[in-house]
C-alpha cells in the first residue's frame, strides 16, 4: 500500500483554516472516499505527492497543462518575465500578442478580452450578450458547467453534480428565474422552447462537448440545429470552450465540428497553468464592452504579464507542426487500451473521447445527456479510482469529470495505465 501519512496530516491541518480543506471543492476526495493528495511538484506527465509517491497524471490541473507539467519553454519564459515585475495595471505588448494568437486560431472572434478565470469569461460574455440583445433570459443545458456565477449554478455539472447540489443555495430565485435549462442533445425540446420564448432570450450558452459530466459528445445535427435556431431569432450563441478550447482540436470544438458561434469563452489551456480566462466574439458584439461600449467589465490583474507569458508560450509551442496529430494518436491508443482492459476484465463500461479529453463511465447505457450520465455506477467508479491511484495513476476523483492527455504522455505511460486499469477493474 502507498503511504499517504503526510497528505493526511496536511489535510487535517487544512480543514481547520480552509472550508473542506480545499480551495476548490472537486479537489476533495469526497465522492470517492479517502483524503486528497497534497502535491509537492509535477514534471511532464507525472505528479508527485508530499509522501514521495509519483503518479501518471490525467487531471493536468483539470485541463490546462496540455504541454505537460513544468514545460521548460514556459518555465524559462516565466522566470524571465518575473524579473521584470509581476503586474503593472497598464497595457503591455504581451496582451496584444496573446490576443492576436487567439484570434488567428479562432476566426469566429474579431476581438477578445482577457480575464482571470473561466467563470469570469462566461459571466462577462452573458452580460455582454444581454446588453447587445436587450433581452434577459439565458438558456443552458443540464449538466453543463460554466463556472460558479449565480445565474449559471442551475442544473450545473462538475462539483455541483458530484456533490448533489446542481442548484446551489445562495442563488436568489430571481436570478435563477432568468436561466432556462434544457436537456443536452434534445433537438425537439430546444426547438419548442426557442420558437416559443425567443423574444426574451439573450443567449444560449453551451459546452460543445460536455466535459463537466464526464465526456458527452454532441449527437450529429445537434450543434447545427442550435446554430440555425439561434441565428434565425437573433439569439447570441456562446460556445463555452474553457475546457474544449485548444483541447479537442487546436481550434477547439468549433473547428472540430465546423460551427461558428457568435461568442467564445476560453480558459484553462490559454493560461498555460496560470489563472486566465478570455471571452470574445463578433466585432459588433464586442464593441459593447467598456470602454468601447456601455457594458461594464474590468479586472485589476486582467492581462497580467505572467499569465500572458505562460499563455503565449503554450500556444506558440502548440503551433509546432505535428503535435496534435501525435497527441491524437496517443489518445486513440489510450482509448483502445482502456476499452480493451474493461472488456477483458468483464466490466460494463462506456468510453467517450473528443481529441485529448475522455471519460470511462461504469454503465451499460449509452451516455448522451445528464440523465444517462447520472445512471453510471459511482460506487464502481470509486473503487476503480482508488485502485488506479494505488497503482500510480491519477484520475479526477469523480465519475463526472473528464480525463486529459498531454503532449508529455508517452506510449510507456499509456501501457502502464492500461495495465493498471485492467487490474483495478478486475478487483472491482
Ligand atoms: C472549468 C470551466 C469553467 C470555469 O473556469 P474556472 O477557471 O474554474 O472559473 C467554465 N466552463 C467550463 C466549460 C469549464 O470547464
Amino acid at each position: 500500500m502507498k503511504k499517504h501519512s503526510l497528505s493526511k496530516k496536511l489535510f487535517s491541518q487544512a480543514k481547520k483554516v480552509i472550508p473542506g480543506g480545499v480551495n476548490s471543492p472537486v479537489r476533495a476526495f469526497r465522492a470517492v472516499g479517502g483524503n486528497p493528495l497534497f502535491i509537492e511538484k509535477a514534471k511532464g506527465s507525472r505528479i508527485f505527492d508530499v509522501d514521495g509517491n509519483s503518479y501518471i497524471d490525467y487531471v493536468l490541473s483539470w485541463g490546462p497543462m496540455i504541454l505537460g507539467h513544468a514545460h521548460p519553454r514556459v518555465v524559462a519564459a516565466l522566470k524571465k518575465a518575473t524579473e521584470k515585475g509581476t503586474s503593472y495595471g497598464a497595457p503591455t505588448s504581451l496582451e496584444i500578442e496573446l490576443a492576436e494568437l487567439v484570434l488567428k486560431v479562432y476566426p469566429a472572434m474579431d476581438k477578445v478580452r482577457m480575464v482571470n478565470s473561466g467563470t469570469e469569461a462566461t459571466m462577462s460574455a452573458i452580460r455582454v450578450a444581454r446588453g447587445f440583445t436587450g433581452r434577459d433570459k439565458v438558456v443552458k443545458f443540464e449538466g453543463c458547467y460554466h463556472g460558479h456565477a449565480d445565474g449559471l449554478l442551475v442544473k450545473a455539472g462538475s462539483g455541483a453534480t458530484t456533490f448533489g447540489v446542481p442548484d446551489s443555495p445562495g442563488v436568489p430565485k430571481s436570478y435563477a428565474q432568468n436561466t432556462i435549462t434544457l436537456p443536452y442533445n434534445d433537438i425537439p425540446a430546444l426547438t419548442r422552447m426557442v420558437e416559443k420564448e425567443w423574444r426574451k432570450i439573450a443567449c444560449v450558452i453551451i459546452e460543445p462537448v460536455v466535459g463537466n459530466i464526464g465526456c458527452v459528445l454532441p449527437k450529429p445535427g445537434f450543434l447545427e440545429a442550435l446554430r440555425k435556431l439561434t441565428r434565425k431569432h437573433g439569439i447570441v450563441l456562446i460556445f463555452d470552450e474553457v475546457m474544449t478550447g485548444f483541447r479537442v482540436s487546436f481550434g477547439g470544438a468549433q473547428a472540430y465540428y465546423g460551427i461558428k458561434p457568435d461568442m467564445t469563452c476560453l480558459g484553462k489551456v490559454i493560461g498555460g497553468g496560470l489563472p486566465v480566462g478570455a471571452y470574445g466574439g463578433k466585432k459588433e458584439i464586442m464593441s459593447m464592452v467598456s470602454p468601447e461600449g456601455p457594458v461594464y467589465q474590468a479586472g485589476t490583474l486582467s492581462g497580467n504579464p505572467l499569465a500572458m507569458t505562460a499563455g503565449i508560450e503554450t500556444i506558440k509551442e502548440l503551433l509546432r507542426p505535428g503535435l496534435y496529430a501525435a497527441m491524437e494518436k496517443r489518445s486513440a491508443m489510450l482509448e483502445e487500451g482502456l476499452k480493451d482492459a474493461a472488456k477483458r476484465a468483464g466490466a460494463k463500461t462506456r468510453f467517450y473521447r473528443a481529441g485529448s479529453m475522455f471519460c470511462t463511465y461504469f454503465t451499460d447505457t449509452d451516455v448522451r445527456d445528464y440523465g444517462t450520465a447520472k445512471k453510471a455506477d459511482t460506487g464502481k467508479f470509486s473503487r476503480f479510482f482508488t485502485g488506479m491511484l494505488e497503482r500510480g495513476i491519477n484520475l479526477a476523483p469523480s465519475q463526472f469529470e473528464a480525463g486529459f492527455m498531454s503532449l508529455a504522455h508517452t506510449e510507456k505511460d499509456i501501457d502502464a495505465t492500461v495495465t493498471a486499469a485492467y487490474e483495478a477493474i478486475k478487483k472491482i
